[in-house]
């Protein structure tokens, strides 16, 4: 067993605030995640004209969002649209923002987007980097409570169309709301989370990977099944290798 590998296995759980763990793990250092990663992600060539087309539409997309009929833009401070890099092939899609996004307008930037970076960044993924990040609802729920099947219905149309300006070849979806609304499955996400699965938009010709795991959201208030977030890493990890991207 290399020693390093250990090593790095238990300060990341210790930077996730895990003191005590028991069990059996196949481990990964940082160190051989970050290289592969960032040889790969970051490609070195991006075409100009076509990036400049993504922002294009993602600022058509931007607008058309912002007149809609959800009832929620009229009490938030704030849209909450998209962070990273759209020219990343990794999308993640939360849930709906929280106090700090309505403020700031940029999605998980409070306690739950600080464990998520954490996490990720072990991995060598970076929203300044190589990620795109983006929620299910853009506007701020009252209260955070979750957002109604109304709400959900009203932002889902676009958040379909956000995946087909992006274009991804990895879709991670953080938690319940995202796992159900974009994999059209009734099952909650204790049940799929380590499972693989396909968004698949026919009428776009789409078929894209995707992986749904816990929210850091329900791991901070659920400590004890940050257990399965190195396993889920692995998975995202080995994606990412496999599609070379
Ligand atoms: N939780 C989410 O699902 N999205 C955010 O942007 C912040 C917290």
């Amino acid at each position: 067993m290399n020693v390093k590998n250990i090593k790095s296995f238990i300060e990341f759980y210790q930077s996730m605030g895990v003191s005590t763990f028991i069990g059996k793990s196949q481990r990964f250092s940082n160190t051989q995640f970050n290289s592969v990663i960032q040889k790969k992600v970051n490609h070195p060539f991006i075409n100009k004209k076509s990036s400049q087309d993504k922002v294009n539409k993602l600022n058509i997309l931007k607008n058309s969002i912002e007149q809609s009929d959800c009832g929620l833009k009229d009490i938030a401070t704030n849209i909450v649209f998209s962070d990273g890099q759209h020219n990343s092939k990794i999308m993640l899609i939360g849930e709906a923002p929280g106090a700090e996004e309505d403020k700031t307008g940029k999605p998980f930037v409070g306690q739950a987007g600080k464990l998520l970076d954490k996490m990720l960044n072990f991995i060598g993924l970076e929203r300044k980097k190589n990620f795109y990040i983006t929620n299910i609802v853009f506007w701020r729920p009252p209260g955070n409570r979750t957002p109604n099947e109304q709400e959900i219905k009203i932002c889902l149309p676009f958040v379909k169309k956000h995946i087909q300006i992006i274009k991804p070849q990895l879709i991670i979806l953080l938690g319940n709301i995202a796992a159900k609304s974009i994999l059209q499955t009734t099952e909650g996400i204790t049940k799929i989370r380590g499972k693989n699965f396909f968004y698949i938009d026919e009428e776009n010709n789409l078929k894209i990977e995707a992986i749904p795991i816990f929210h850091p959201a329900y791991l901070l208030r659920n400590p004890i099944e940050k257990k399965y977030v190195w396993e889920d890493l692995k998975k995202i990890y080995k994606v990412i290798k496999e599609k070379k991207i």
